[in-house]
């Protein structure tokens, strides 16, 4: 790692701070059974708490210029990948791992919305993501209806699983430190709450509601539905209201009657 230069544009601010790094493997519930996905190793701090925890990593790393040192780590049970993770299709990445997996990383922040949408929206095998993101991401993810920050991935995260924070870390524990502080999310995927919903067009839906935030649902779902439909299915009074204002059940309900339009 001598003369390494850091590089803005992969987003790169490491980890160091080894009871961090256990305390996310912790809030992981990593254990000798588990597989685990990481994306950007960076200097592999946090791969190598992993590699000592689980039965098996596969890490990916954009920056070759990391390749020498990771391997020099000789990480026995780490599969390093030295590319771009957002040039894989999810099937591809899913197929170098058995079973279920758990994704564990401090995400490259320029790509962090991308990147969590991606595991959760095409991924078949992804059993929880413990990630480090901006602090205000994992508060818009985790708040609640009536929050002002409640929207589009709160909801649509809502539909894959349950999200918390389980700590806030301040931006002295990188290097380089950050300009914004962060938080470590987790995300519980829930396979079997909402079987029956297709999660992708549920999730156009509601991008679909909340395209003007300011209005109401009426003015943005005519752009999509017929109006005298919409005023049939859903009622006047929920169609003065705004996306805002609704729960994730209620966008359930409102989905599936708009399904038969
Ligand atoms: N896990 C390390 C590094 C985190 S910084 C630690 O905690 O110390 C984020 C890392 O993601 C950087 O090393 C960066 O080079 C890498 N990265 C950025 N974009 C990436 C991408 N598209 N695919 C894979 N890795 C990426």
């Amino acid at each position: 790692m001598k003369d390494f230069v850091f590089k803005k544009k992969y987003g790169q601010n490491f980890l160091s701070d080894k009871n961090l790094l256990r305390a996310i493997c912790m809030d992981a519930g990593v254990d000798e059974n588990s597989s685990v996905l990481e994306i950007g190793a960076g200097a592999g701090s946090l791969t190598e708490i992993l590699s000592e925890n689980a039965q098996r990593v596969v890490s990916y790393e954009i920056d070759k210029d990391l390749k020498e040192h990771l391997l020099g780590l000789k990480l026995a049970n780490v599969d390093f990948v030295f590319d771009d993770f957002m040039n894989f299709k999810m099937s591809d990445v899913e197929n170098q791992f058995d079973g279920e997996f758990k994704v564990v990383a401090n995400l490259p922040y320029y790509i962090t919305t991308p990147i969590i949408f991606k595991l959760l929206e095409e991924g078949t095998k992804v059993k929880s993501l413990t990630i480090m993101v901006q602090k205000e991401v994992a508060e818009k993810i985790c708040s609640k209806v009536g929050d002002k920050d409640y929207g589009i991935p709160t909801v649509v995260t809502a539909i894959y699983g349950s999200a918390k924070i389980t700590r806030i870390v301040g931006r002295q524990m990188f290097y380089p430190a950050p300009n914004v502080d962060s938080a470590i999310l987790h995300i519980e995927i829930e396979k079997d709450k909402f079987k029956t919903i297709d999660k992708e067009k549920f999730s156009k839906f509601v991008r679909a509601c909340f395209a003007m935030r300011r209005k109401t649902l009426l003015n943005n779902l005519s752009s999509f539905y017929d109006k005298s439909k919409l005023k049939e299915a859903l009622g006047e009074e929920l169609l003065a209201r705004r996306a805002e204002s609704f729960s994730l059940d209620e966008f359930v309900e409102l989905f599936t009657k708009c399904k038969a339009l």
